[in-house]
């Protein structure tokens, strides 16, 4: 039996759709160029190789804006993700700056707590996320004024009235925002309409995919953020990257 087919990631690609989309690339593509202008090689984007991130790497990629790109590889990514970073970095012939975590802070952490201390707790959680994301993130942020992120309005509780440009006071950087005010059936529509390599999680029902053991696939009804940190309530699920404080 074939696997059920996700339709939020085909939408219907009416002209009125196209016609929005066109517009809002344009709007995103703009905004892209304008930060780089601004900032140069003090501007970096973090691409987590979600749907929002493999859209704003067609945006720049195609339009041969020179945006500097790096990854956050936890180490416990799903394999899915590593086969996307390859099939991007053939496709737009580049290649993304990788940043692991400390070897010797997860050797820590691990003998103290466990290989999977983060169902145990929400401070274990986040402790977890400091240093397999948090501390890495904070040296490819340094010496860099600006930053470029694939936040989305409608993703979750967390990041409503999200604009495209703001600052953001715990890393001290302006970060731009360039889908902030798209919708996920506008992302898709991005998407197929240039043919843009995505996470194969995407068709089983994963919308946000983070590393593996803390992402699982929603179900009909469920808020997109759903599957990530399932086990904790809504207002505790961000990792820490794009905390307001
Ligand atoms: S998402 Fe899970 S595995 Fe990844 S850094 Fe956070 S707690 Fe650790």
């Amino acid at each position: 039996m074939n696997a059920p087919r996700n339709p939020a990631i085909h939408p219907k690609l009416t002209d009125a759709l196209r016609i929005a989309v066109t517009r809002k690339a344009a709007d995103a593509r703009a905004l892209l160029a304008q930060a780089l202008a601004e900032f140069g090689d003090r501007l970096a984007f973090a691409n987590s190789l979600g749907a929002e991130d493999v859209a704003i790497t067609h945006l720049a990629c195609s339009a041969h804006l020179p945006l500097e790109t790096f990854l956050l590889d936890t180490g416990r990514l799903p394999a899915e993700t590593y086969s996307l970073l390859a099939r991007l970095e053939a496709r737009y012939k580049t290649r993304f700056k990788l940043y692991f975590p400390d070897a010797g802070a997860v050797e820590a952490f691990v003998a103290a707590h466990g290989i999977d201390a983060f169902f145990e707790s929400v401070e274990l959680r986040r402790a977890c996320c400091r240093v397999r994301k948090l501390e890495p993130l904070k040296r490819a942020l340094t010496g860099k004024q600006a930053w470029i992120t694939g936040l989305r309005a409608a993703q979750s509780p967390t990041r409503d009235g999200l604009a495209t440009r703001e600052w953001d006071e715990a890393n001290g950087l302006v970060k731009f925002n360039p889908l902030a005010d798209w919708s996920e059936a506008e992302v898709w529509a991005y998407i197929r309409m240039n043919d843009v390599p995505y996470n194969t999680l995407h068709e089983r029902f994963y919308p946000s995919i983070g590393c593996a053991p803390c992402t699982r696939a929603i179900s009909l009804g469920e808020e997109l953020r759903a599957g990530r940190w399932w086990w904790e309530a809504p207002q505790s699920k961000e990792c820490g990257l794009h905390a307001k404080t």
